[in-house]
């Protein structure tokens, strides 16, 4: 793990460092965080609409604040910025609104008794999350635990710490109780130390499969429920009957929004062959028309990376994928930046024993594949270890939606790039990793399903 530091991606310079938790500050997180737990479960979820509800207000009154924060620490657009704080604003009143009335008991159908089950809050959940989304992981956890009544301690990413500092203050500013969130500077033995402890309850990752499997190992070894939503490698299949309008606006940014930063982001373009040629120049002239710049700039459309251990890390692995045969047909020209800019580029040819076939390249790396009809499509498409997100472009919304129900992921979004709102749920299968965030499926996630039954009638 690297020290808790923000350092702005567009010039390489140090913003601010930060010290990692004491260990009085966990434990009076833990203190906090328990001793709220007992307080909410004497409360309804309406009890905590109102707040929730505040939260999302104050968002929105911190918009500008927030977005800024986060570009200045991981180099996104600041118009996706602030993009990223509106829809944690409607997650947040998407749960207040609805989330009481989800959280009703059920009644269940049974001969032996009148029987239902309630839908319990549990304790603390720790939520470790990545720096992609600084805002929106975060308020994924948060919100819908918020309403259950499971307190939260967050353990962000370590280039995101300002971030996190500030996201715990608009929700206490907001009127939250201490301890609904507690952001901490944890190592990763810090971590084991949080999950191992009795007064929490569950774990929510958002990260890579590194990540994943050392926290779900934890969370395993100790018991505890887990949520992991991982990487991907995710599919869009470009099938003979695509609409050419709907093509061109959706490989718009499916590749480059948030520099190509994006779990579910288009990475592996598989294209039936009546089709290939158009879309690599559809993708190279949407790559060469990118505009690097300061991410600040409205005029900017390239965004450096989020640092420049990414931006190493991403070029090492498209060498090692033309090492081994891939070809590279179109690379953005030199960009003169101290920033940690990454040069898009459109590989192909990409072959099965390439190393790089079952990677997640995490930019603006467009890889494409040509195949023959859309069966080949789907066989492509489930020859990964990820399944997270997936889209198809075809007219035929029919065979679009058979074609869906075949592949191995957690999403499908026909003729349209990857996409979430609150009341869609969010994740995936194999190593994407396992369980839902948002909807209604997102909000039961570390949600005690208690039985009731009174059987004195029988
Ligand atoms: P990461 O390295 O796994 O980090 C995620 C979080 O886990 C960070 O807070 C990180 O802390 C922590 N962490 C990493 N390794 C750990 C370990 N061994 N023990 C304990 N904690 C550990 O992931 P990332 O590179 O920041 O994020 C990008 C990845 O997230 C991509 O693979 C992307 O696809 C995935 N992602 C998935 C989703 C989804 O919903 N499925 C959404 C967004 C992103 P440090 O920063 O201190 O290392």
């Amino acid at each position: 793990m690297s020290k808790y530091e923000s350092i702005n991606p567009y010039t390489n310079e140090l913003i601010k460092s930060y010290d990692n938790a004491t260990d009085a500050e966990i434990e009076n997180a833990l203190t906090a965080g328990h001793k709220l737990y007992l307080t909410w479960r004497k409360q309804q979820p309406k009890d905590r609409s109102k707040i929730l509800s505040a939260i999302a207000d104050n968002f929105k009154k911190n918009r500008e604040a927030m977005a800024k924060m986060m570009t200045d620490e991981m180099g996104k657009l600041y118009s996706e910025s602030l993009e990223e704080v509106d829809l944690c604003v409607n997650i947040c009143q998407y749960y207040a609104d609805h989330g009481p009335q989800m959280l009703e008991p059920t009644t269940l159908k049974t001969d032996l008794g009148n029987a239902y089950y309630l839908k319990q809050a549990t304790g603390i959940i720790m939520a470790c999350e990545p720096w992609n989304f600084p805002l929106y992981q975060v308020i994924r956890v948060f919100a819908p635990n918020f309403i259950v009544g499971n307190p939260i301690i967050l353990k962000h990413a370590h280039n995101v710490p300002g971030s996190a500092e500030l996201t715990e203050k608009i929700i206490r500013q907001a009127g939250a109780p201490e301890a609904s969130l507690t952001n901490l500077f944890l190592s990763y033995d810090q971590i084991d130390q949080v999950i191992s402890d009795m007064r929490v309850q569950g774990v929510a990752l958002t990260g890579s499969e590194r990540g994943g499997a050392s926290v779900a190992q934890a969370a395993g070894k100790n018991i505890k429920k887990s949520t992991m939503e991982l990487g991907g490698n995710d599919p869009f299949i470009i099938l003979d009957d695509a609409d050419t309008h709907t093509l061109r606006k959706v490989l718009s940014d499916a590749r480059t929004y948030n520099c190509g930063q994006v779990c579910t982001s288009s990475k592996r373009i598989i294209v039936v062959e009546s089709r290939y040629q158009e879309v690599l120049h559809e993708l190279q002239n949407v790559f060469a028309n990118l505009k690097p710049g300061n991410p600040m700039d409205k005029n900017t459309t390239l965004a450096p990376m989020n640092s420049q251990k990414a931006a190493d890390k991403l070029q090492a692995q498209v060498e090692k994928g033309l090492e081994n045969g891939s070809k590279m047909f179109y690379q953005f020209p030199e960009i003169k930046s101290n920033g940690a800019f990454f040069r898009p580029v459109i590989l192909t040819d990409i072959s099965h024993d390439n190393p790089i076939y079952n990677e997640e390249l995490f930019g603006p790396v467009a890889e494409v594949y040509k195949v023959k009809d859309e069966q080949a499509a789907i066989e492509l498409a489930n020859d990964s270890s990820f399944g997270l997100g997936s889209s198809i472009i075809t007219s035929d919304i029919k065979r679009g939606q058979e074609l869906a129900a075949q592949i191995e992921t957690g999403m499908t979004v026909i003729n349209g790039r990857w996409i979430t709102a609150p009341e869609l749920p969010f994740g995936g299968v194999k190593k994407s990793g396992y369980g839902r965030e948002l909807s209604e499926l997102g909000l039961m996630a570390f949600v005690n399903e208690h039985l009731v039954i009174d059987v004195s009638q029988n």
